[in-house]
């Protein structure tokens, strides 16, 4: 592994001031406020960042504006081309980004190399689709006309990201937009500023080698202000924004209001049920890397676990086993299974989910604690929680975006599905079960009511083919795979009519 000064050296960032990237340029952001951006893994400063304003911000939209309409003209296949030689340069620098990733926000060096991993495998698919964008051929009712559908760019898309994917929510939203069309302004978490500097310098690589000019994709690093701007701005056709839910309520309303589109990918509340013809082994890897995983910061984290109370107690056993034995430290050390939370903030936020939990009645089994000491001097460290819960404690109807795994038991099917639905939220789900008629109560309509609802596997790690995103309070939108693209562009019905007649549709008369 590189060491971190030099990971910086090789992405060509610097530790001061670039807050705003045009594409080709960087504009220094002026008068705005200068934030200290400190890693969680080791409590150093990584940097400084000037945060951008409302200067800064219509400077970016005017680029914006003027490069939409060159970028929509090319051929969508040549968009692709693009979007593949960015493909190619992630692969050949995934190490040090997939580094920085891991620096700044806290996860596994081995998760960090898998979210560069994903931006490789979105920008592949994006390629492919490029030549797919397909629209439909209708039969007309009327003689002698055609009917078909097609699809144009939006124009200007803007992508709020969050925290715990810095770079890959980023790439599944700009990739797609970019082949379809449209340009983007990215505007990352206030928290991993720096991972996105590096991403766009590796895209200026590709757009100076291609001669694009400035505008078809930009950054504007900043805080919740900068998302303000982007939810409220007419010029801005979809905004998709990747966060929590009261930040999707309040930018959902905001461009709901200006007949705005957007895409909101917000929290989940994810559950895993085992019933007793479940494998055990392979319930048990998917529950604890599900739940202890990049530190229990994922929106699909496995939060509560459902099990059939004839396999509880040796279950439970089982799981606490595991926790004891996992490593807690510095994630760049592929040596630790869990690193930090992204700031003390975020411990504060553990720390009282667990004294609320047993305010309401639940019991901690095992961890819940700040860890202090050589090698947690971040004050970012805790150990992963497991708690007996039940599923109407207030705590557990949140999302608490850390690693508590509220463990509760049922005692038949339709019970289990109940209480996995019983919560605001509805992004991930799954079942542990060799008992097709288990499993397929769970995947019908009277079964999971999530975006996601897998069997024996668990609820995090989706893979970029398939549609992602959650119902009811995870906000209902879809990026990534499947027919996702289409939230990037607008449907246009065509109707041609090749005779010399003009007959009216469902043969209403007219004649004067
Ligand atoms: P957050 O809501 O605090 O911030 C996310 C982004 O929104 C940041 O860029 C922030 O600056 C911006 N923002 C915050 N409030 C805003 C407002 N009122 N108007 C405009 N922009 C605003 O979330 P976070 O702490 O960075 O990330 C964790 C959350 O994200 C969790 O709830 C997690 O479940 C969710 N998440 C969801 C998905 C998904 O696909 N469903 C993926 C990743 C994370």
């Amino acid at each position: 592994m590189q060491k971190i000064t030099q990971v910086f050296k090789n992405l060509g960032v610097k530790q001061h001031c670039e807050s705003v990237c045009t594409g080709l340029n960087w504009i220094d952001a002026v008068g705005s406020e200068h934030r200290k951006i400190v890693s969680p893994t080791d409590g150093k400063k990584i940097g400084e960042m000037t945060f951008a304003g409302i200067t800064e911000y219509e400077a970016i939209l005017k680029r914006a504006e003027s490069a939409s309409n060159f970028w929509k003209q090319i051929p969508a296949p040549k968009r692709g081309e693009i979007v593949r030689q960015y493909g190619n340069v992630l692969r050949e620098n995934k190490e040090i980004l997939g580094t920085l990733v891991s620096y700044e926000m806290g996860k596994s060096l081995q998760e960090g190399l898998g979210e560069v991993q994903e931006m490789i495998d979105i920008c592949d698919y994006a390629v492919g689709l490029s030549r797919q964008l397909h629209g439909l051929t209708m039969h007309s009712e009327r003689p002698g006309h055609r009917m078909y559908e097609q699809w144009h760019p939006l124009g200007i898309v803007g992508v709020i990201t969050s925290f715990n994917f810095p770079v890959a929510v980023w790439a599944w939203n700009a990739m797609i937009a970019a082949v379809c069309g449209n340009v983007t302004i990215w505007k990352p978490s206030e928290k991993t500023p720096f991972s996105a500097l590096a991403c766009m310098n590796l895209m200026k690589k590709v757009l100076e080698a291609n001669q694009l000019p400035e505008g078809v994709f930009t950054l504007i690093n900043g805080d919740k202000a900068i998302g303000e701007m982007l939810a409220n701005d007419k010029r801005i056709a979809l905004v998709s924004a990747t966060g929590s839910t009261a930040m999707g309520r309040s930018v959902g309303k905001m461009v709901a209001e200006r007949f705005g589109k957007s895409i909101l990918e917000l929290g989940g509340n994810n559950a895993i049920i085992v019933t007793e013809n479940a494998s055990i082994d392979m319930a048990l890897r998917a529950i604890v890397f599900g739940a202890v995983g990049t530190a229990g910061q994922r929106c699909t984290t496995t939060r509560r676990l459902i099990i059939h109370d004839s396999i509880y107690d040796t279950l439970l056993k089982k799981i606490i086993k595991i926790y004891k034995q996992l490593n807690i430290g510095n994630p760049l050390d592929a040596n630790n299974h869990v690193g930090p939370l992204i700031d003390e903030v975020a411990v504060g936020h553990f720390l009282n989910a667990v004294e609320q939990l047993k305010k309401e009645g639940g019991k901690v089994l095992y961890g819940g604690k700040q860890l202090k000491g050589e090698g947690y001097e971040s004050g970012c460290y805790v150990t992963p929680a497991i708690c007996e819960a039940k599923n109407t404690y207030k705590i557990v109807q949140e999302e608490t975006f850390a690693p508590i795994l509220y463990v509760m038991k049922y005692k038949n099917i339709s019970e289990a599905i109940a209480m996995q639905n019983d919560v605001k939220q509805g992004l991930s789900s799954a079942i542990f079960s060799n008992n097709i008629q288990e499993t397929e109560v769970f995947l019908s309509s009277q079964g999971s009511d999530c975006g996601i609802a897998n069997v024996n596997i668990g609820t995090s790690g989706a893979e970029i083919g398939g549609a992602f995103g959650g119902e009811k309070e995870t906000g209902g939108g879809r990026e990534s795979g499947s027919d996702s693209w289409k939230a990037y562009m607008r449907r246009q019905t065509n109707t041609i009519n090749y005779t010399n007649n003009l007959p009216l549709a469902q043969g209403i008369k007219f004649d004067f």
